[in-house]
C-alpha cells in the first residue's frame, strides 16, 4: 500500500519520506522512530507502514508483527537508555487520547524513580463487588461472541479506516 494515499496522515507522510523523522528501525512492513514529544528520552513509536486507523482495524498478522517488532527493540532500548523498565501504550480511539489515527505502539523507557503517569491499579479506584465483576464479565463475554450485543455503542470515526482496510 502506498502510504501517500493518506496525505492527511502525518505517519503516512513520514513513511513516504515527506517528513523528517529519527528512525531507529525499518523493514518492509514496520518503521520505528523517536517520538518528537518524548515522555522520557528514548520514547519510540512503532508503526506499521500500511495505514489502518487503530487496532480495531489492523489485520491480525500485521498487529502481531508490530508487537513482535516492539519486543525485538526492547533490549536495545533498555541498553541505550539505561532504563530497566520499558512500557507499552497504544491509544485506540479519540476518547483514549489517540491523536494520530494511524495505528501505533508507544515504547516508553521509564527511568528509575520517575513515576509513570498511568499507575495501575489506581489507588483511588473503587473496588467493585464480585457479583458486579461477574455481571460485567458475562456482558463482555456475550459481546465478544455476538456482534449484535451492545450495538451502536462504538465504531466512532470508523468509516474512513474501514474503507481503506
Ligand atoms: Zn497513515
Amino acid at each position: 500500500m502506498d502510504p501517500n494515499q493518506h496525505p492527511e496522515c502525518v505517519f503516512c507522510r513520514i513513511i513516504g519520506g515527506d517528513e523528517m523523522v529519527s528512525v531507529i528501525h525499518e523493514d518492509d512492513d514496520i518503521i520505528a522512530f523517536l517520538d518528537i514529544q518524548p515522555l522520557f528520552p528514548g520514547h519510540v513509536l512503532v508503526v506499521p507502514k500500511a495505514h489502518y486507523k487503530n487496532l480495531f482495524y489492523v489485520p491480525e498478522e500485521l498487529a502481531a508483527r508490530t508487537f513482535a517488532t516492539a519486543q525485538r527493540l526492547l533490549p536495545g532500548l533498555r541498553r541505550a537508555t539505561g532504563c530497566r523498565a520499558v512500557n507499552l501504550f497504544s491509544p485506540n480511539g479519540a476518547a483514549g487520547g489517540q491523536d494520530v489515527f494511524h495505528f501505533h505502539l508507544h515504547l516508553i523507557p521509564v527511568p528509575e524513580g520517575s513515576p509513570f503517569p498511568l499507575q495501575l491499579p489506581d489507588p483511588n479506584a473503587e473496588v467493585p463487588t464480585r457479583s458486579q465483576l461477574d455481571v460485567m464479565a458475562a456482558h463482555v463475554g456475550r459481546c465478544i461472541h455476538d456482534e449484535s450485543c451492545g450495538k451502536g455503542a462504538a465504531d466512532e470515526q470508523g468509516s474512513m479506516a474501514a474503507a481503506s482496510a
